[in-house]
């Protein structure tokens, strides 16, 4: 069943972070994991738990997570609307860096710019691995010519 934000069903949604032991390569490590509940289901938690905010809210054709399946598109604006609410009211240092952490991932990155070592003009360069584009597209032609 696919839910929709807008609605306005879903207006009593929150997150609530609860510490869990996670099993990394590193061994076993705490972490803050983050779950969506529903106050219109119930105060008390877990009887109002939705599903787990996933860390990586970038879409996946391969098993998308409960929280993509059940919000689809609206997702990523939800999460963020729930990440906001929750910094408001939270006080533990720990939980606070997590969320920020999770907001970090809208921030768009904005494009690399470097200066062509030709003609000294700024211009996005590509990258192939480990090599960057040094020299700008103009000046490229020029030189290929
Ligand atoms: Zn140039």
């Amino acid at each position: 069943m696919r839910l929709h934000v807008n609605s306005g069903v879903l207006m009593k949604l929150e997150l609530k972070a609860t510490k869990k032991q996670v099993n990394k390569a590193s061994g076993w490590e705490e972490s803050i994991v983050l779950a969506v509940i529903d106050l219109d289901k119930s105060n008390a938690y877990p009887t109002n738990f939705v599903c787990m905010l996933p860390a990586d809210l970038k879409p996946r054709t391969k098993q998308p997570s409960i929280f993509m399946q059940t919000f689809g598109d609206e997702a990523p604006k939800l999460a963020k609307t729930l990440l906001l609410k929750a910094l408001n009211g939270e006080d533990n240092a720990e939980v606070k860096n997590e969320i920020h952490k999770r907001l970090k991932t809208f921030e768009v990155t904005p494009p690399v710019e470097a200066q062509c070592v030709v003609c000294h003009r700024t211009f996005q360069p590509k990258r192939y691995g480990r090599y960057q584009q040094r020299v700008c597209p103009a000046c490229r032609q020029v030189q290929e010519t």
